[in-house]
Parts: C-alpha cells; sequence; structure tokens
C-alpha cells in the first residue's frame, strides 16, 4: 500500500526525528521543512505526493502557506496539524476552501500520522478493487447456516417421534428427545437460528425432570414442540434456508422491519372490532397482536416484543381489564409495559382505578384510525427509554442507513449523524449507548474525536466502536492508544456487528441496571430516582402539570422481622417493590429509599389523585397473605406521605421533606394511614 513522496513541514525539531522516521519505515520518502522557504525549496526540486503541514510555521501562519500551495497544486492531499481542530470559522476555511483532507490535532502519534498519509495518498491512487477477504468469509458463513437450515426439518421430525415414544413411558427415547433438545438449544443461534435455539431450549427444560424421575408436564411439552416447528418452518421458509442474523436480544423474536413503527397487544372480546385494528395495523405498520382474553393473549404474545398494550376496560366484565393489566404485567419482562385502556362509557371509566392500574391513555371505543395511531406513537415512545441507541457517525448516508438498518433491534435504536463537527452536540442530544464512529471520515480524525471524548467525565465510559477499512497493525495500536474499545472492518460482516455491538449494549445495560437498581426490589436507588424525579420535574413544569411525590414506609416493620424472621421481611420488601413496579403508568418514576422506605412520584398528579391511586395500593398490600418462617400468616400495611409540585415545593428535596413530614404525622396518627 505504501510509496510515495511526502512533504512534512513541522517547526519542532522532535517530531522532524520521530514522524519522518516512522514513514519511512513504512515505505515513504520524506522531505522535511522546517519553515515556508524551505517548503518552497521542496517544492521546487522534487515531486511530491501528499503534504503535512503545520498550523504555525517561522515565516508565516500555516494557512496563508495553504493558500500558496494550492495555487500552484491544486489536488495535493493536505493534512493539517494544529493544536485547534473545531474552530470556526478557520475550519470552513481548511476543509471547503483550501480542501484539506484532514486536520490533525496535536499531538498525534506516528502511528495516526502514518494512518492519514497512506489514506490521503490512497485516495489520491487509482481506485483499487475493495478487499475480498471479508466477502468470501461472509459467503462462507451464509452457506454454513443454509446447510444448517436444511437438516432442521429432519431433526424435527425425529425429536417428534422421539417425544411421542417419551410420553409412551419408552426411557430410552426421553434421554434422545432430552439430548437432541440440547444440541439444538445449543447450536442453532451459531447458525442465525436464535429463535429455534431458545424454543429448543425451552424444550430441554421442560424434560430435564422427567429424566431424573420426576411427572414430566407432557402437555407443556408439546406446546414446546409445537413451538419448536413453528419457528423451525418460519425460519426455513425462504429457499436457500439462509436466517438473517438476527439480534441476540430478539432472539424468541420474529424479526420486526426496522421501519414499522411498533408493536402493540390489542385485548377485547369483540371480533369485528379486533379484525378493524388489524387492518389500522397494516395500514399504519404497526404490528398488532389481537387477542380476545387474556389466555389468548399471554399464548400470542409469548417470546415476542411489545411496545405496549391496549384493552378493553370491561374485558370479561365490569372493569375486567384492570386486572387483565395486572396479569399481563406480572410477568417480569412487561413489569412496566405501557397501557392504554379504551372503553365505550367514557364517562364512566374511573380515571383513578386506570393510572393505578397504569394507564398512560384512554381511547373511546370503537376508536378511529387517528385515535390507534396516535396511542401507538404514545405507547412507542414511553417505552423508548427502555430501548439502547447507538449514534453513528458517517458521512455517507447510504452506509449510514445500512447499518441502522442491520443495528435496529427490538431492544435497540439508531440515530445517525453526518457532520463529526457535531459530534457534542449529537451526544448531548441522543444520550447514546454506543458510539459507532467512522474513522475514515473527511475534516476531524477520528481518534482526535475519540480523545476528546475520553477526556470528559461523562463520556469516559460510552463505549466507542471504530469502523475502518484498515486492519494494519498500526490502526489497531492508534484506536486503543486513543481510547476505543474495539474497531469493525468494513465492508462490515453483518452478524459480527450485530453480535458486536449487542453484546457491548447487554453488557452496559446490566452494569447499569446493577448500579441503579436495588437487588431486593428492582426499584431505582435514591441518586437514580432523584435524577428521574429532576427530569419527571421539569417536564411537568413545562406542561404547567402537578406532580405529587409520595414517600411510603412500611408499618411496624421491626415487630415483622422480630417476629417472622429476618426472611420474611425480605419478601415483605420484595413483593410491596414489584407491586410499585407494576402498577402505575410507565412514566412514573418508583425507588427504594431506604430500608422500608419507599417514593413514588406520578406525573399529572394532584396529592388528592394520588392519595385515591396509592389507596387501592395500599388495599392491595394489606390483602396479601404473606407466610413467617415457622407458616405463620400475616399481613402488613403501609403509611404515606403525598406532596404535591409545583404548590408544595419546586425541587424534589423540598418535596421530599413536605412528604416526609406527612409521613411522620401519619404514622402520630395511627399507621395504615395516607396523609397529603
Ligand atoms: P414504623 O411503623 O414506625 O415505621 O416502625 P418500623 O418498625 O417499621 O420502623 P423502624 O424504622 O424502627 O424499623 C425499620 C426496620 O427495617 C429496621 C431494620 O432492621 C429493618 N430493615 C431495613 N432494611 C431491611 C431489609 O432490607 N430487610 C429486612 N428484612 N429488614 C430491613
Ligand atoms: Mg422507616
Ligand atoms: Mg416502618
Amino acid at each position: 500500500m505504501s510509496g510515495g513522496t511526502v512533504l512534512f513541514l513541522e517547526k519542532d525539531r522532535e517530531l522532524q526525528v520521530v514522524m519522518p522516521a516512522f514513514l519511512r519505515e513504512r515505505g515513504y520518502r520524506v522531505e522535511c521543512g522546517r519553515s515556508v522557504r524551505e517548503a518552497r525549496a521542496v517544492l521546487e526540486r522534487t515531486q511530491v505526493d501528499a503534504a503535512v503541514v503545520d498550523g504555525l510555521l517561522p515565516g508565516m501562519v500555516g494557512m496563508d502557506f495553504l493558500q500558496e500551495l494550492r495555487r500552484t497544486r491544486p489536488t495535493l492531499p493536505i493534512l493539517f496539524a494544529s493544536r485547534l481542530w473545531n474552530e470556526e470559522p478557520g475550519r470552513e476555511q481548511l476543509l471547503r476552501e483550501l480542501r484539506v483532507a484532514r486536520i490533525l490535532k496535536k499531538p498525534y502519534t506516528p502511528e495516526e500520522l502514518y494512518i492519514w498519509v497512506d489514506q490521503a495518498l490512497a485516495s489520491a491512487r487509482p481506485a483499487a478493487p475493495p478487499p475480498k477477504a471479508q466477502d468470501t468469509l461472509a459467503a462462507e458463513l451464509a452457506a454454513a447456516n443454509a446447510e444448517y437450515g436444511r437438516h432442521l426439518r429432519r431433526r424435527l421430525a425425529s425429536l417428534t417421534e422421539e417425544v411421542a415414544r417419551a410420553r409412551a413411558g419408552a426411557t430410552e427415547a426421553l434421554e434422545a428427545a432430552y439430548y437432541d433438545a440440547h444440541k439444538l438449544h445449543g447450536s442453532a443461534g451459531s447458525f442465525g437460528f436464535a429463535p429455534v435455539g431458545e424454543a429448543a431450549g425451552r424444550l430441554e427444560a421442560l424434560l430435564k425432570p422427567a429424566r431424573a424421575g420426576a411427572a414430566a408436564d407432557w402437555d407443556a411439552v408439546e406446546l414446546a414442540l409445537r413451538e419448536l416447528a413453528t419457528r423451525i418452518s418460519a425460519q426455513t421458509a425462504t429457499p436457500g434456508g439462509g436466517a438473517l442474523p438476527p439480534a441476540p436480544d430478539a432472539a424468541a423474536e420474529p424479526s420486526r422491519p426496522p421501519d414499522l413503527l411498533g408493536a402493540v397487544l390489542v385485548v377485547d372480546e369483540d371480533a369485528a372490532l379486533l379484525a378493524e385494528v388489524e387492518k389500522l395495523g397494516q395500514e399504519q405498520a404497526v404490528r398488532v397482536v389481537i387477542a380476545q382474553d387474556m389466555d389468548e393473549a399471554e399464548e400470542r404474545v409469548r417470546g415476542q416484543w411489545l411496545d405496549g398494550a391496549l384493552l378493553h376496560v370491561h374485558l370479561g366484565g365490569p372493569e375486567g381489564g384492570y386486572a387483565a393489566a395486572a396479569r399481563l404485567r406480572s410477568e417480569e419482562r412487561l413489569h412496566t409495559l405501557p397501557l392504554a385502556f379504551f372503553s365505550a362509557d367514557g364517562d364512566l371509566l374511573h380515571r383513578v382505578a386506570a393510572v393505578h392500574a397504569g394507564a398512560s391513555l384512554y381511547l373511546p371505543r370503537p376508536f378511529s384510525a387517528a385515535d390507534f395511531a396516535g396511542a401507538v406513537e404514545q405507547l412507542v415512545a414511553a417505552r423508548r427509554p427502555e430501548r439502547s441507541r447507538v449514534l453513528v457517525v458517517d458521512d455517507d448516508p447510504e452506509a449510514m442507513r445500512e447499518l441502522g438498518r442491520v443495528v435496529t433491534g427490538h431492544h435497540v435504536e439508531v440515530v445517525g449523524l453526518e457532520d463529526p463537527f457535531r459530534l457534542l452536540e449529537g451526544l448531548a442530544e441522543h444520550r447514546p449507548d454506543l458510539l459507532l464512529l467512522d474513522v475514515g471520515l473527511p475534516g476531524p480524525s477520528g481518534f482526535d474525536l475519540c480523545r476528546i471524548l475520553r477526556s470528559m467525565p461523562e463520556w469516559q465510559q460510552l463505549p466507542i466502536f471504530f469502523l475502518t477499512s484498515r486492519l494494519g497493525v498500526e490502526f489497531r495500536v492508534a484506536a486503543f492508544e486513543a481510547g476505543a474499545d474495539d474497531y469493525l472492518t468494513k465492508p462490515v460482516l453483518r452478524e459480527e456487528l450485530v453480535a458486536r455491538v449487542h453484546s457491548r449494549l447487554e453488557r452496559v445495560r446490566l452494569l447499569r441496571e446493577r448500579s441503579e437498581r436495588d437487588p431486593l426490589t428492582g426499584l431505582l436507588l435514591r441518586r437514580p430516582f432523584l435524577e428521574a424525579v429532576r427530569a419527571r420535574l421539569s417536564e411537568a413544569r413545562r406542561q404547567h402539570k402537578p406532580l405529587a411525590l409520595c414517600f411510603l414506609d412500611v408499618d411496624h416493620f421491626k415487630k415483622v422481622n422480630d417476629t417472622y424472621g429476618h426472611l420474611a421481611g425480605d419478601h415483605v420488601l420484595t413483593r410491596l417493590g414489584r407491586l410499585l413496579a407494576t402498577r402505575f403508568r410507565r412514566e412514573d418514576v418508583r425507588g427504594r429509599w431506604g430500608g422500608e422506605e419507599f417514593v413514588v412520584a406520578l406525573m399529572g398528579e394532584t396529592a388528592e389523585s394520588a392519595r385515591e391511586i396509592l389507596a387501592r395500593t395500599a388495599a392491595e398490600l394489606a390483602r396479601v397473605d404473606f407466610e413467617g418462617e415457622q407458616g405463620e400468616a400475616f399481613h402488613v400495611t403501609f403509611s404515606a406521605g403525598i406532596a404535591e409540585a409545583p404548590k408544595e415545593g419546586a425541587d424534589v428535596e423540598a418535596l421530599l421533606r413536605a412528604a416526609d413530614a406527612r409521613l411522620y404525622r401519619a404514622k402520630a396518627n395511627g399507621r395504615n394511614r395516607i396523609e397529603v
């Protein structure tokens, strides 16, 4: 790749020694100059292929020299080195008018200089054919996947037969079925059939107890087998059988095209209404899962990503929709699922009950196309904070779209940024969980951008991946020295890109969970709770809406511990935490303040309405039958104090003080009460 003559114009003597030596070792001829006069002399006697120009030269500013240079050498690739790299309007002049290939921020490393010189010269040379190696690898992978896919149906057939014989009592068939499921579970994901592997895993788990001599739940086994069959036929339907690379986190889900607005569940007894909703879904690019009751709903959403659910308030009986909501949310992954309720009797609707059950929204029944579209949009938006965001910086919109298409998944959204100089604004706006940085961008160097981010406390932890068409050791050294976490070579292998990005995002998510959430209850810890409430408060202020802050404390909790044991006490806390997590709306904030104290911020509620909402939680908790360590039955209650913003305090500290004072009063007034 190397070869060519480089003019290296730099006044610093040490750089004059180190940098040219590094370039020469890699096959370049380097002509040095320490001043503009020396540079002119070099240009007169030799043909140069690229120039590295320092911003401050004795006798002249580097910029002025560039102007002179451009008059005689309009196409010479130029790298401009400066202590500054993002100064308007200088950079505009450098990039547009003087057509500088790149602005290098000093200090830079020899590896970086080599990379940019090599790139500048390569772009001046006639285009070489693109590297083949990655394509071949991709083709080999695809062929292996297709081969694996072709055998799936045969494997399913023998598994089905083995299960039937095992059910009839044949132990060796049970053993064979278990191992076949186990093998499928272990390998399908590697060949692009993650959903199949997932289903096989469930089958494996169901067969396991039977092997140990316990009774198997054969109906569940049959169901899992059917699910496996469905997935195999879904994934092998395309000729060739080459599965798309499903996102690891989307393992159990059919892949949703990224341009689909979202996925919602609609539950109503009325088949005609459901048919209408299905049609609306198709028109509006929303995946709609319909069901006539909750059994059907649970069956249909198993393993699917959902953005929200729309439930009939009177599902299966007056206000049956609230119980349906609780049931839906009792599933771990749907804890905070955004919900909407709809009802024909709009005024009869008990708002407090609906908020308590989690309603972000109410709709009339039947609803119009516009109602439906608006509701889906709002539910999807409410779910968004649970997604990971990837920011891609690439000046090629086509490449960016392609990256977005590949990386976008149910839990991942991708935003693009074309102008690398706007990186800091882009980060502040989108607050991504991972940054994909194209290193070959014109203008600023990706290494510089990376170093700058690493110097800012806010972005020190942000995972940064470089995208590059280079593989050399110089690149790897420069990348890791600049603070990158990983790099991907272009053309990017889709499977590899998805795997690396998603596994990193998953780690980020787990780390955050661990640092932000209380392990016993799953609720936010104090600091993240306060941050979230501050954000909600300013949102409420903008919308001129109230916000209710509730402080809860379990009554006589010390006695619970003393009488029924510490474990039983822990169980009470877990249960109350889960109750708080699965009630209220996605946009409400819940936290564990410490010990047996909990905090909840209800958006748009006054102290009065919040009291009614919380009273429902209190009633629910009072109904829970707890069990002591000796099997004794007991019940618990809590007391609470509520303060309302902005009436009783504009900031979270003032609100907490007011709510705490009321909690104290609730305790003094006999406990099991809510004071406002
Ligand atoms: P009051 O009705 O006035 O709130 O009385 P109380 O007994 O609930 O209040 P107090 O603050 O005296 O006692 C709280 C107890 O909670 C003391 C502490 O040992 C217990 N506790 C704190 N954290 C945990 C925990 O994580 N698990 C368990 N089991 N107990 C905890
Ligand atoms: Mg307490
Ligand atoms: Mg207490």
